[in-house]
């Protein structure tokens, strides 16, 4: 069991996180707390995947198995401090902001970027099947670079 936070680590830098994973009723162990540190102390709300913190984490001197780190990301999603983001079968992001909203996603950098969901408005032709409801809706629009000289582009002269 590893319930050994020193007291040096212990003060201020860390309160917040301690509490925001007490408040989940999750054990702020030592890896937790790292992890949440990088994750919920930027100014804005980030998007990670789990190479990436990982990367982040060994960067920052923090010791801990890529296992770990996916492990702890999925604790993370099932208690509702992340949400998950699929983009496809082998991109997985985790998004601080637990709020619904839905994402441009660029292809070419892989960055995710939040659009409000104010700013989406869906129009389902369907219903869902008998005795379902729907519960979330996210939406990501996949970019690209628009090509610089296409001939398919040629014709918007103003
Ligand atoms: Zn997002």
């Amino acid at each position: 069991m590893d319930m050994s936070v020193s007291r040096a680590e212990f003060k201020r830098p860390y309160s917040h996180v301690v509490h925001q994973l007490r408040s989940v009723r999750l054990r702020p162990t030592r890896q937790r707390l790292a992890l949440a540190k990088l994750l919920f102390d930027a100014e804005d709300t980030r998007h990670v995947s789990a190479e990436a913190l990982h990367a982040e984490a060994l960067e920052a001197g923090i010791q801990v198995s890529l296992a770990t780190v996916y492990n702890t990301l999925h604790q993370f999603v099932e208690v509702g401090l992340l949400n998950e983001v699929v983009i496809d079968s082998n991109r997985t992001y985790f998004d601080t902001n637990t709020e619904t909203h839905h994402h441009f996603y660029e292809k070419t950098s892989g960055l995710l970027e939040d659009i409000p969901a104010n700013q989406v408005k869906i129009d389902l032709d369907a219903s869902p099947p008998p005795c379902m409801m729907i519960v979330s809706v996210d939406v990501v629009f996949r970019l690209e670079p628009m090509k610089a000289n296409g001939q398919d582009r040629a014709v918007n002269d103003n």
